[in-house]
């Protein structure tokens, strides 16, 4: 990188005076933790992508973890996850002794191949998890067709698509849980953070039950009542409570949602026009009619593959632009390896794999930035 240019992350929060107002005031109240903002947050979330209940959390991974709890999924059982994905969906089957199985996915929108789900169908499936590769919603009505003949639940990871629709639909209100993060590199930010949201009541008592140690203190539930300071554990749950300091912040960050992600589809359909032009050795990230992205990530495909790949992501870098690579396909991990996975379960997701690279997405990318990107990215393309 020469002289005075900045470093363009591929993802970065927005965080403006209001929200630091809005934390500064969270600190001088009463709750720093559980307190009224939580309840706040999770009903105005709720209430944005078409949810009954939200259950606010410490992180999209304790998510996953309520949420496979909360469907009874244990020891013994199998969760179908695409192997296109982020760690955490796969490890949360893992921590309830469970086995991850993975499906393998379409070659240009990164998300779960349905028909892969269905030649994987058990008598052990117990759920099967669709992640919205990117923010595209993946076939979700083909999976719940499916799913529903199984008589399985779906689960959707939603870490990509807070604010992604089908048919006018928000991911959200789709199935029986969708899990979201509200991780810096997401949609909106509270440092860590994510919420299950569902329209089931009995789920929801469940996921609330698992935030916090398996513990009640509702009269309605207990066995008994032996006072004031009673309650009791029903179940081995976790401390996973979402603090109110991050509550606050995530109500403000909601307000801001809509503008962020119009600015997320100004930038994606700017890269779509200004990089067509490297059509032979570039593929521009698939979309679907009916279904609306929240572009998490802008995965462009080199298509040439692995060794012209890291060229490329070594040339973009040298110039500032910190591109990344979206997923390593999570079976290929070590530890995965030692439970006895290994290469050519998914070709279409090692295939994705050697030839993505994540552009600069975020709604504070400017357009002088994203005009650096698309010169370096089309000089970069002919160059390596
Ligand atoms: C970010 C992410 C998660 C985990 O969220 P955290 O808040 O970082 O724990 C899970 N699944 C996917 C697909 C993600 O991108």
């Amino acid at each position: 990188m020469t002289g005075q240019e900045e470093w363009i992350p591929y993802a970065r929060q927005s965080i403006d005076e209001e929200d630091i107002a809005a934390v500064a005031e969270a600190l001088r109240g009463d709750y720093l933790t559980t307190g009224p903002a939580i309840d706040r947050f999770e009903a105005a979330l709720a209430r944005r992508v078409g949810a009954r209940f939200g259950v606010a959390v410490s992180s999209g991974t304790a998510a996953l973890h309520a949420a496979y709890f909360a469907a009874g999924i244990g020891p013994g059982d199998e969760v179908i996850v695409p192997a296109n994905t982020f760690a955490a969906t796969a490890n949360a089957a893992l921590y309830l002794g469970a086995k991850p199985v993975f499906a393998d996915i379409e070659p240009d929108t990164g998300n779960v191949d349905v028909a892969a789900v269905a030649s994987l169908i058990t008598e052990r499936t117990r759920a099967i998890v669709p992640v919205h590769f990117a923010g595209l919603p993946a076939d979700i009505a083909a999976i719940r067709d499916m799913a529903e003949r199984y008589g399985l639940p779906v689960i959707e990871d939603a870490a990509h698509a807070l604010g992604a629709a089908v048919e006018g639909r928000p991911v959200g209100s789709l199935s029986a849980m969708t899990t979201l993060s509200f991780h810096p590199v997401k949609h909106i930010a509270t440092g860590e953070g994510g919420m299950v949201v569902t329209d089931d009541e009995e789920l929801y008592r469940k996921l609330v039950l698992f935030r916090s140690h398996g513990i009640t203190r509702d009269r309605a539930f207990m066995e008994a009542d032996e006072g004031a300071w009673y309650y009791e554990m029903h179940a081995l749950g976790y401390n996973y409570r979402m603090t109110d300091i991050q509550a606050v912040l995530g109500e403000s960050q909601l307000k801001k949602l809509d503008r962020f992600l119009d600015r997320r589809r100004e930038i994606a359909d700017r890269y779509d026009r200004e990089l067509a032009c490297l059509n032979e050795a570039i593929a521009l990230p698939g979309r679907r009619r009916g279904r609306e992205s929240a572009w998490h990530l802008y995965v462009i495909r080199v298509v040439a593959g692995e060794a012209r790949r890291k060229a490329f992501v070594d040339y973009l870098r040298e110039r500032g632009i910190l591109v990344n690579v979206h997923y390593r396909p999570v079976y290929l991990h070590p530890y995965y390896r030692n439970l006895g996975y290994g290469p050519g379960l998914c070709p279409a997701a090692e295939r994705f794999y050697s030839q993505a690279v994540s552009l600069p997405m975020y709604a504070g990318l400017t357009e002088s930035q994203q005009a650096r990107v698309i010169e370096a990215v089309i000089e970069g393309a002919k160059a390596t």
